[in-house]
Formats: structure tokens, sequence, C-alpha cells
């Protein structure tokens, strides 16, 4: 059992490198999704798109946001399911 750690920690190291770079890849894609907000005109609420709030939400009151910042200089706040 020891030996074969041994010889295989070369193959490990690489695994590890792979692993470590589609976490980041991965890491990286939810960054880009979450930058994106959906706020409610009617309500003043802003949610992360995969809120099941956002799924009720009549699409004529559904606002694109593209940070927090931007939501609450609008006057959005933060939902208290999704806590965006
Ligand atoms: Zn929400």
């Amino acid at each position: 059992m020891t030996c074969r750690i041994i010889t295989t920690s070369g193959d490990t190291m690489l695994k590890k490198f792979l692993v470590s770079f589609v976490v980041i890849n991965i890491l990286w894609t939810a960054y880009v999704l979450a930058a994106n907000y959906v706020g409610n005109a009617n309500t003043k609420k802003f949610h992360y798109p995969n809120c099941s709030s956002v799924r009720e939400m009549n699409p004529n009151n559904r606002v694109e946001i593209n940070s927090r910042e931007e939501a609450i200089a609008q006057g959005y706040v933060p939902c208290k399911r999704c806590k965006p």
C-alpha cells in the first residue's frame, strides 16, 4: 500500500494539477454567472438568477442587474431567500 503511493506520487501530482485546473474553471464560470442579478421592479428586491422567486416573478417586473452595487444604487434590497 505504502509502496504504491510512492510509485504513483508523480501521477497524483498531475491529477491534483488537473483537478485544480478544472475547479478554477468551474469557479470562474460560477463567478461570471453570479455577476448578474435579477431585480423585481415591483417589490424592489434583487435576486440571483437561480432564485425560486425569479421563476415566480412576473416577466414585466423583471429587471436585469449587472452588479450588487448597481442594484443598491437603484434602490433594490437583497432577497431574503437567495441572499445575493
Ligand atoms: Zn431571491
